[in-house]
């Protein structure tokens, strides 16, 4: 196999570079003309290439110690827990939203509890911090650690997605 073979196979699989796409990370940081609205700004941000840096001059240190270390806030903390008005929970790290208040519920463990996520937006793990294994899940778009999810939920899907509080914004529904 000859090396210019080898490349164009490589760059089948997105595996070497192609000149189209070393240029990419200049343009895609430049700013688009008229960006000054929000929802043009949040899509330009690739999220996944955030620094650890980047995310503690964005995050407070609670929601950082959640979301980029997979932290665990106290039990009882959250205002978020007695919050029952319309609306949804959105990633406090990049503002995706993550759960509809029509699938929150009181689950007594002093955390904000839903019973099923908006479609797409989190992602599991298992992860074996406590020893038992358990499962974490995640914002899909900026891979925040929200809570785990458990199966001693409510109807109609069984689950109880136990989450930080201080991951979450509220967005109220006019
Ligand atoms: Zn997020």
């Amino acid at each position: 196999m000859t090396r210019r073979h080898l490349m164009k196979l490589l760059s089948l699989f997105g595996l070497a570079p192609l000149a189209s796409q070393a240029q990419a990370p200049a343009a895609f940081a430049k700013p688009a003309a008229g960006a000054g609205s929000a929802p043009a700004a949040a899509a330009v941000t690739d999220w996944r290439k955030l620094t650890a840096a980047d995310w503690q001059a964005r995050l407070t240190p609670a929601q950082y110690a959640v979301l980029r270390r997979e932290g665990t806030e106290s039990s009882h903390t959250s205002p978020l827990n007695a919050e029952k008005r319309r609306g949804a929970f959105h990633c406090a790290g990049c503002d995706l939203p993550l759960f509809s208040s029509d699938a929150k519920y009181e689950s007594g463990t002093g955390w904000p509890s839903f019973y099923a996520p908006l479609s797409g937006a989190v992602a599991t793990k298992t992860d074996f911090k406590m020893i038992i294994p358990r499962t974490e899940y995640h914002c899909t778009r900026c891979a925040g650690h929200q809570g785990h999810v458990f199966n001693d939920g409510p109807r109609p899907t069984g689950k109880r997605y136990c989450n930080n509080g201080v991951a979450l914004r509220f967005e109220v529904t006019a």
